[in-house]
């Protein structure tokens, strides 16, 4: 299982929405763990040639992608591509061209590049096992990656800054302030 924070999978939303329309677009999420078992950290974006129905991740490019991996320890846990359409299978292309064919690689297509900001749950998943890509049904994907939430926030009110705490003023500041001061305790 892949869990994917709902704060990465959006940053990732946005650097495909920068995209030049109708081109394909490509990222790597990496973190930390195995191949198939991790929290993704990282989004990388490879500097791919992007093309209408395709794209390319030149070796130069692709080592270029790999550097902070190393440096911070980081396992490239899946791929992240879009299509133009619905159909977001596998071309014979995709299967090849893979950033990995590694057993367990998880390769997420995306439809309509991405522009509806579709969920992880609406992605398309395919896995690498031992004798090719398989693409996966939606129970099966939800066994293989998750969305993790990013923020929980439990408060039953919305904040709002006090009255007095927005009068800038050193009056403000003391009213604010001395009630909740300690007096020393008395030592035991
Ligand atoms: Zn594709």
């Amino acid at each position: 299982m892949v869990s994917i924070p709902e704060c990465i999978w959006t940053a990732m939303l946005d650097a495909f929405a920068e995209a030049p329309p109708n081109v394909e677009r490509v990222a790597y999420l990496d973190g930390v763990g195995a191949v198939g078992e991790g929290t993704v950290t990282t989004v990388t974006i490879p500097d791919a040639d992007l093309h209408v129905g395709w794209y390319e991740v030149s070796a130069e490019a692709m080592s270029l992608a790999a550097r902070h991996g190393r440096r911070y320890r980081l396992v490239r846990l899946a791929q992240v591509h879009t299509h133009g359409g619905s159909d977001c299978e596998h071309s014979p292309r995709d299967d090849q061209m893979a950033y990995s064919q590694r057993a367990g690689s998880l390769s997420i297509v995306l439809p309509h590049h991405a522009r509806q900001r579709p969920a992880v749950i609406d992605a398309r998943v395919h896995v690498r096992t031992d004798s090719g890509w398989d693409v996966l049904g939606a129970e099966m994907a939800t066994k293989h990656v998750r969305s993790i939430p990013s923020v929980v926030n439990l408060r039953s009110t919305p904040w709002k800054p006090s009255r007095i705490g927005t009068k800038a003023t050193r009056e403000a500041f003391w009213r604010r302030w001395l009630p909740f001061r300690k007096s020393p305790s008395p030592s035991k």
